[in-house]
């Protein structure tokens, strides 16, 4: 290992995986610096004990925990002191590992939410400062570079592509697909077959996908699922000029009196303090960590954090507005009519696009969401304990058992998720925890949720719209719980890009107003979080700053 690098990314997933593959293979030096440890794919067993209830993917809870503080809308707050929340997946690859893979796009309306459909009150809703179209090479390139297998199918709000379809055929699905697209028609919607970074035909020494149902939450064991890990990090290595440097924690980034970044102070194996110089580096360690490492690092020209002169590093944490219901299919009642229905076909697929605007006598014109469906997660763990404890009062004994036998013998259950536009507040923040400390000294993040009332009020719609589907579906005995707030797997904001340095923390290019030599590229950049799940978007966007790089860097070395 050399001591000095052109380029340090720190963090190793969907923010830091693109960045490290397109300057290694431009022809510069890259180190990777990745807090977690580097799993193979013959440690993905699917084991939800090992997998899920223990903590594999997420540092230990007593050394190193979040501090989560959550602000629910009668302003009540309640705070956990050792949370796991937002540590999504801390190994090489990151949370991109454990991903279920649902990619979508933003529409060009995410891009100019202002401009089009106004400001909101007590939100600080803003257009980006780059358009959809500045953006649509790059998801087209993640579609390529990736594996995206999908189908395109035109609907109201399908946004302007380049390739007609995506490169990999659809996954195969259960046939119960084809009767929610019937019912979805039926109600004059588009039932759109979602796209899914997982592979639906072998290549590049990636295996297709074996449907083994376990993938949100669990690691692949066919290099399937398109992970940072098997999409960027090994076309990284393979070019001999990047370093990934596995349980190498960044503590502070250090920097000189002229403002630039100098180094990184970090801790490798066994706690080994190391110093990594770089000319350029790029912060890619979630949007908790990302914001947590530039509030730790104070600097001569950066007295309230690296690039923070704004005071804005931290603000608008968001989420996506998560909200779900779900419905049987007791085989005793649909098995003469689909004799197919206990299948173990893993996938539906299909999510409804219509009200991603809403126009509505009562709520008005505004951003709404997208709805999902798929199977309730197969975990059996979790699933018993959801059983037992879904109508208030647990369920015991022999009532507990026959409830099983009909959840998991004698019934098929199909579920909505919403990902519903979570508007941007300035009180929802990322901030240095003022009492609680990890096992070296330094302050933890907290995560201090707070939410507009108007999440609430569209995520309630847009459940009331998908209740209607799974009516007309025929499901039985649905089931809606109130609102369910944010959903911690999706993180982005706290370092919003912008062109107004008093406004933005980052510069168009994702690079800090303020550290000439310092980009974000994880979910930090977002100004308005869309209503799609995030990771496509990250990964587009860490390519498009990827150019950027190379570009401040002189241009691919090959080409000069
Ligand atoms: C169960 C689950 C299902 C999901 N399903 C979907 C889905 O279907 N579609 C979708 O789009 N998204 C999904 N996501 C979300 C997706 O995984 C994230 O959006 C994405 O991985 C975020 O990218 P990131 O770069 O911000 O963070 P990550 O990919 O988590 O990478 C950050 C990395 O930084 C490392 N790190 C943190 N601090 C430091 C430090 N100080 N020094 C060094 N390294 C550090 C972490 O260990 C981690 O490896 C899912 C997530 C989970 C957990
Ligand atoms: S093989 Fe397919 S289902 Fe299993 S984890 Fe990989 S992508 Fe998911």
């Amino acid at each position: 290992m050399s001591s000095a690098y052109d380029v340090c990314v720190i963090g190793s997933g969907a923010g830091g995986g693109p960045v490290a593959a397109a300057l290694a293979e431009a022809g510069y030096r890259v180190v990777v610096l990745e807090k977690g440890p580097w799993f193979e794919r013959k440690d993905f067993l699917k084991d939800e004990i090992v997998q899920v209830q223990r903590d594999m993917y997420t540092p230990d809870t007593r050394r190193d925990p979040h501090v989560v503080e959550r602000r629910n809308l009668r302003g009540e707050v309640s705070v956990d002191e050792r949370s796991q929340d937002g540590w999504n997946g801390s190994c090489v690859g990151g949370a991109s590992n454990l991903m279920t893979g649902f990619f979508l796009r933003l529409k060009p309306v995410d891009f100019r939410q202002r401009s089009e459909l106004g400001a909101i009150e007590g939100a600080e809703v803003v257009d980006w400062p780059i358009t959809y179209e500045e953006l649509e090479p790059y998801y087209d390139r993640v579609e390529k570079e990736v594996g995206v297998s999908g189908r395109v199918v035109a609907h109201k709000n399908l946004e302007p592509r380049s390739s007609p379809d995506f490169p990999l055929k659809p996954l195969r699905v259960h046939p119960l697909a084809r009767e929610l697209d019937a019912a979805c028609g039926a109600l004059g919607l588009t039932s759109v077959p979602v796209a899914r970074a997982v592979l639906s035909a072998a290549r590049g020494g990636r295996e297709e996908c074996a449907y083994t149902g376990l993938c949100g939450s669990y690691g692949c064991p066919t290099g399937a699922k398109g992970s940072s890990l098997e999409a960027f990090l090994p076309r990284a290595v393979a070019t001999g000029r990047c370093d990934v440097l596995a349980r190498t924690t960044a503590r502070r980034l250090v920097s000189d009196a002229t403002g630039k970044v100098v180094g990184v102070d970090a801790l490798g194996p066994d706690d080994k303090p190391l110093r990594v110089e770089a000319s350029i580096f790029v912060l890619a360690a979630t949007a908790v960590e990302s914001a947590r490492l530039l509030l730790l690092s104070t600097g001569p020209r950066h007295p309230l954090g690296l690039g923070n002169g704004s005071g804005l590093v931290g603000r608008h944490l968001m989420s996506t507005t998560f909200g779900a219901a779900w419905g049987d299919f007791p085989y005793a009642e649909y098995g003469a009519r689909w004799p197919w229905l206990a299948g173990e076909e893993p996938w539906i697929n299909r999510c409804v696009q219509d009200y991603y605007l809403v126009d509505d006598e009562r709520l008005g014109r505004r951003k709404g969401g997208t709805i999902n469906f798929l199977f309730m997660h197969p975990n059996p763990i979790s699933s018993a304990f959801n059983v037992a404890l879904e109508r208030g009062t647990p369920l015991w004994g022999w009532p507990l058992k026959r409830r099983l036998e009909y959840w998991f013998r004698e019934s098929k259950h199909l579920r909505l998720e919403l990902f519903c536009e979570f508007l941007p507040v300035a009180a929802s923040r990322v901030l240095l925890d003022p009492s609680v400390k990890d096992a070296w000294g330094s302050p933890v993040a907290r995560m201090a949720w707070s939410f507009h009332p108007r999440n609430h009020e569209t995520a309630t719609y847009l459940l009331e719209r998908g209740q209607k589907i799974l009516e007309r579906l025929g499901a039985r005995h649905i089931t809606r719980p109130p609102y369910g707030g944010e959903s911690s797997n999706l993180l982005a904001g706290t370092c919003r890009f912008g062109d107004d340095p008093q406004r933005s923390v980052l510069n168009r290019d994702c690079r800090a107003h303020e550290v000439e030599n310092l980009y974000v590229t994880d979910g930090s950049f977002m100004p308005t979080a869309g209503s799609v799940p995030f990771t496509f978007t990250i990964y587009a966007n860490a390519l498009r700053v990827a150019d950027r790089i190379i570009a401040a860097l002189g241009g691919p070395k090959s080409a000069r």
